[in-house]
């Protein structure tokens, strides 16, 4: 069975990290126009340029957040835990500060890269009922 990747011109590795990076920078995957948000944080329901829905179901992009949210905070805990910088009190506090600024800060870019991811998976292996819009 053929994919969609199979009909672009920029298929492969090249297409995923594309699809990332307008993740990254919280725009619509498929085409790079569209916002991801509307304001800091709230999820836009489909792409006002090319019509994606982002997330079809809700709790579709839940294991790609758990993946790109949940997993840099645990390793913040992590680092906690065991004591990263722990030997001086004022620069163990101003890292962890850093460290919860920074989860904080690029929250929005994380859940951008996994929108991005489910779209990938919805490109890999499409399903006929899913309306991931065509190339322009
Ligand atoms: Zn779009």
């Amino acid at each position: 069975m053929r994919n969609r990747l199979g009909d672009r011109p920029h298929s492969g590795i090249r297409f995923v990290l594309t699809a990332l990076r307008r993740g990254v920078s919280r725009r619509c995957p498929h085409c790079g126009i569209g916002p991801l948000f509307s304001g800091w944080a709230h999820h836009v329901e489909r792409c006002p340029s090319c019509g994606l829905v982002y997330e079809r179901n809700p709790g579709d992009t839940w294991l790609f957040t758990i993946a790109g949210d949940r997993l840099p905070v645990a390793v913040a805990i992590v680092l906690v835990y065991f004591g990263f910088a722990r030997s001086h009190r004022a620069m163990g506090l101003a890292v962890f500060i850093a460290m919860i600024a920074l989860l904080v800060w690029t929250s929005p870019n994380r859940w951008g890269v996994g929108i991005a991811l489910h779209y990938l998976s919805r490109v890999f292996w499409p399903d006929p009922a899913d309306p991931v819009p065509e190339d322009r």
